[in-house]
C-alpha cells in the first residue's frame, strides 16, 4: 500500500504521488485563491460591476461575490473541476467566507475547503441610476472665485480637493459642470453637500451660503427642495500679501477653518477663522513695490539705492519702516510701500 509521506496514513490515492487528499487539501487546497475581492455594487439598485462591465443584480451579494471570487480563483493542475458551494459575508471584518466544493484528480470523491478573503465592497451608483438620478439633484454646490469668474489655479485647487475626498463622498457627486461662472457639483445628498462645501471652508477658505429652493410639492403634500451652497474661493490665497487692519500681512496657510497670518516685517502671526478674515481682510490697494540695495545705514535713518525703474536714492526714518531679516550695506531687498508704511522684505519678494 502506498503511503503519504506528509500524515504516513497508507492509502490507494496519493494526489501527486506523494500525498493523500486531505494532507494535499491541506497544504494547497484546490488552487490560490485571491487574498482581496473587491465588489462593486450600486447602492440604489444592486447591479453590480464585474470586470468593468455593470449587470443587473441577480438579488444577493453572496451571488456577485461568488461569481467575483471564481473569475479571480487560480485553481492547480490537479484540481479536476470545482465550484464555489456557498458565501456568507462577515460585514464586520470585512472579509467574505466561501466555501469551495471539487473533486482533485485521481481522487474518488467530492470534498470542499473554505477560504476567508478580504473583501471590499464599493458603492458606487451605476449608469441607470445615474441617468435617473441626474435629473433631480437634491443639492448644488455652486464654486465660484471672489471676484467671478474661476481662474486656473484656483480651478486646479477645486480638482485637487474634489480628488482628495474618499469614495463615501465622491459616490455622492452625480455631476461636475463647468460653467461660465466656475464649477457646479451636483449631489445626491445634502448632507453629504454640506460636508464637501465645509472642505472648501477649511481648507480653501471658502466662504459658504447656503439657500433652499422649493421644486415640487408632491401630491402627498412633501416638499421637495434643492439645497444650494455658494462657495466662494477667498483672494487671500498662502503666499499673498494682505491688508489687515491697514498693514501689510502675508497668507502663511489655511487649515482647519483658520487663516493663519504673518504681520510683514515682524514674526507676529494672528489666526483668524475663515468667516473673520472674510470680514477683516483686504486686497491691498496701490501696493508700490522697488528693488534697492541698502546703501547706508546711519541711527534713525535707512539710505537705499533703487536698483530698477527711476533709480532713485531713498532716506527713510527707521521709525517707517519695518524690516525682515538683517540687512547691512550692499544687501539687495524688495521695498515695499503701502499706507505711509515702507518694508523692507527678501529680494524678489
Ligand atoms: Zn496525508
Ligand atoms: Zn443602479
Amino acid at each position: 500500500m502506498p503511503m503519504c509521506i506528509r500524515c504516513g496514513r497508507e492509502t490507494s490515492i496519493l494526489i501527486d504521488g506523494r500525498l493523500c487528499p486531505d494532507c494535499f487539501l491541506d497544504l494547497y487546497g484546490f488552487g490560490v485563491a485571491p487574498k482581496r475581492l473587491e465588489v462593486t455594487v450600486c447602492p440604489r439598485c444592486g447591479s453590480y460591476k464585474f470586470q468593468g462591465r455593470w449587470f443587473p443584480s441577480s438579488g444577493d451579494l453572496e451571488d456577485v461575490v461568488a461569481l467575483v471570487f471564481q473569475a479571480a480563483f487560480k485553481p492547480n493542475e490537479y484540481t479536476e473541476y470545482y465550484r464555489v458551494e456557498t458565501v456568507d459575508i462577515d460585514y464586520e471584518n470585512e472579509k467574505a467566507i466561501v466555501t469551495v466544493v471539487g473533486k482533485l484528480r485521481g481522487d474518488d470523491k467530492e470534498r470542499s475547503m473554505t477560504y476567508a478573503v478580504d473583501l471590499r465592497i464599493k458603492k458606487q451608483l451605476c449608469p441607470v441610476c445615474m441617468r435617473k438620478a441626474s435629473g433631480a439633484p437634491t443639492a448644488i454646490i455652486q464654486v465660484r472665485s471672489h471676484n467671478g469668474r474661476l481662474g486656473s489655479e484656483e480651478r486646479l485647487l477645486v480638482e485637487e480637493l474634489l480628488a482628495d475626498l474618499d469614495s463615501g463622498l465622491q459616490e455622492a457627486i452625480i455631476s461636475t459642470n463647468e460653467v461660465k461662472e466656475g464649477l457646479d457639483i451636483n449631489l445626491l445628498d445634502q448632507n453629504i453637500a454640506r460636508v464637501i462645501a465645509n472642505r472648501f471652508r477649511s481648507k480653501l477658505g471658502a466662504l459658504i451660503k447656503e439657500s433652499h429652493k422649493l421644486i415640487t410639492q408632491r401630491r402627498d403634500g412633501k416638499r421637495v427642495t434643492r439645497l444650494t451652497l455658494s462657495v466662494r474661493l477667498p483672494f487671500f490665497t498662502p503666499g499673498a500679501l494682505i491688508d489687515y487692519k491697514g498693514g501689510l500681512a502675508r497668507v502663511e496657510e489655511i487649515d482647519k477653518g483658520y487663516v493663519i497670518i504673518r504681520l510683514l516685517g515682524t514674526n507676529k502671526y494672528k489666526r483668524l477663522r475663515v468667516e473673520e478674515a472674510w470680514k477683516t481682510l483686504q486686497k491691498p490697494k496701490h501696493i508700490e513695490r522697488s528693488n534697492v540695495v541698502i546703501a547706508a545705514l546711519e541711527p534713525g535713518w535707512i539710505h537705499l539705492q533703487e536698483t530698477s525703474g527711476a533709480y532713485n536714492y531713498i532716506e527713510i526714518p527707521k521709525r517707517d519702516v519695518l524690516v525682515e531679516g538683517s540687512i547691512k550695506p550692499g544687501t539687495e531687498a524688495t521695498l515695499i510701500k503701502y499706507n505711509n508704511k515702507y518694508y523692507i522684505v527678501g529680494k524678489n519678494n
